[in-house]
């Protein structure tokens, strides 16, 4: 038969913005790549959501498009329209959301056959397990996307092998095994997978893990310059299957963020033009993600401290259901009021990618989300580190002690999502402040992390373009995809 010389992949990201967003970029990336068809699987309100930036790309003709599964929410005791994690109204409904997230795998099954061309490859989020069921029932192969760094990997894999933890205390330090680097850690700041929470079992954490390694591979949000050691090291135990093709926030000149909530273009003209009127590298831009709820007594140490360190700063501020306390400390306190010259409160949503960028931008102060890091170090900024849950504390320890550009606020323990208020308040605004200045500090620790910061952001520029190692690794993950099915189709015609 006829060599294959056409893939057509079915990406089907979990629904959070943190999940949706680099897959997106990544199904650009790949059709903007020869002979590449790409159908993101997804709901109707995400399609709506992410619908106008996915459509320039679109009308610029490239050959990417939505399928749209109806999404089960009411049937599943979800309000209407909660087709995304961070549009579920309260916390306790996230298993109703996970629940109604597996049913969509009867739904896409039952229009498979109509899907043309007919998909030769799936490449799907870590965390939509029954992907897994699909790609094997109709015989094509499962990438994986993680959404985190070969850093975490390599930490988890080590952590399973070695139980090093078992007989410690939670706030205990205690050396990671088996890595490269040196790097101290206690066991109240682990991922989940070490650190049970109620957001998901220990039993689907485990069929994760299980799927993850039935896969044919990885593609990964990174680039190999910026954890080289690591990578190397993840590749070995995953026999090359491990493609590195990131930083995706890069591969869309628009910043998908922007098109998510907001009366955008408006309010992003405002933002720009305050930045515009800010001196270069002066402002803190401080942002928690998507999904992360802050307690307000929290939220108010972080005001204090910005507050305090006396640099101008953007302050996105997601209060989720305890809006009302947020918005009377901001008034009541006469906070917005004293820092109206200099100082900018961004409700709800900011456009993430677009802020970073403006050169007035000097530090970005930040949950240390894998996306919000890459897109930090893309933009080549320093960071003042304040993670929160899941494997944000280790993505503190790569940017701030393996890559040297982050100063942390020491954070002590992973905030458990619906279990914000069990800790009170464990970060001081003195700590917060503290770190905030010694990143924009213009002495000498200040400049060499910020000369540090913009080197990487050109090299993470340069992994993209033509040449580079993202690309390379790009290029090598087609070739090796289109064999696979060269080979699956050679098999089933004889
Ligand atoms: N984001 C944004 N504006 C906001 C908050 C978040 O554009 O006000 C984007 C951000 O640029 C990133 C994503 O949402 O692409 C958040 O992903 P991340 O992995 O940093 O954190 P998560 O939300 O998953 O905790």
């Amino acid at each position: 038969s006829k060599p294959t010389n056409h893939l057509h992949i079915l990406m089907i990201p979990l629904l959070a913005p943190g999940h949706t967003i680099p897959m997106i970029n990544m199904a650009t990336l790949f059709a903007k790549q020869p002979n590449i068809t790409v159908t993101i699987v997804t709901t109707p309100v995400n399609a709506i959501r992410y619908g106008p930036n996915l459509q320039s790309h679109i009308n610029a003709g490239l050959p990417v498009r939505f399928l749209q599964l109806p999404f089960p929410s009411i049937e599943n005791g979800l309000p209407d329209g909660c087709e995304s994690a961070d549009l579920v109204p309260g916390l306790h409904l996230l298993p109703n959301f996970s629940a109604a997230v597996d049913m969509l795998q009867q739904r896409l099954e039952q229009r498979f056959d109509s899907i043309k061309p007919r998909p030769n490859c799936v490449v799907s989020d870590k965390f939509m397990l029954w992907t897994d069921d699909t790609a094997r029932k109709y015989r094509i192969p499962r990438i994986v996307f993680d959404g985190m760094s070969c850093f975490k990997q390599l930490v988890t894999y080590y952590l399973y092998a070695h139980k090093v933890f078992d007989e410690l205390g939670e706030l205990e330090p205690f050396v990671l095994p088996g890595l490269p680097d040196r790097i101290e850690i206690t066991r109240a700041q682990l991922p989940p997978e070490f650190n049970y929470t109620r957001m998901a079992t220990s039993e689907q954490l485990e069929r994760v893990r299980e799927t993850e390694a039935r896969a044919y591979g990885m593609v990964v949000n990174s680039f190999e310059e910026l954890e080289q050691e690591y990578v190397k090291e993840f590749k070995k135990l995953k026999e090359g299957k491990v493609w590195c093709i990131g930083p995706l926030s890069l591969s869309s000149e628009k910043d998908l963020g922007e098109t998510l909530r907001g009366d955008g273009i408006d309010d992003e003209q405002r933002y720009l033009k305050w930045l515009d009127s800010k001196e270069r590298g002066s402002v803190v831009y401080a942002c928690f993600g998507s999904s992360s709820r802050v307690t307000p007594p929290q939220l108010i140490e972080l005001g204090l401290a910005l507050e305090a360190s006396k640099s101008p700063f953007i302050w996105v501020i997601r209060a989720g259901d305890r809006v009302e306390e947020v918005e009377n400390w901001l008034s009541e306190s006469g906070f917005e009021n004293r820092i109206k010259d200099r100082g900018m409160v961004i409700r709800d949503w900011a456009p993430q990618v677009l802020i970073l960028s403006h050169p007035s931008v000097g530090g970005f102060l930040t949950h240390c989300g894998w996306n919000s890091i890459l897109e930090g170090v893309s933009a080549g900024v320093p960071m003042i580190t304040w993670p929160q849950f899941a494997e944000q504390f280790l993505n503190e320890k790569l940017i701030v002690q393996v890559v040297g550009i982050g100063v942390s606020v020491g954070a002590p323990v992973v905030v458990h999502w619906g279990e914000e208020d069990k800790f009170g308040v464990t970060v001081k605004s003195e700590q917060v402040k503290t770190a905030i200045e010694r990143v924009m500090d213009m002495g000498s620790e200040g400049n060499e992390r910020r000369k540090k910061a913009k080197a990487l952001g050109m090299v993470a520029k340069k992994a993209l373009e033509e040449g580079g190692s993202s690309h390379n690794n790009l290029t090598l993950l087609i070739q090796d995809l289109l064999q696979l099915s060269d080979v699956a189709s050679q098999k089933s015609s004889t």
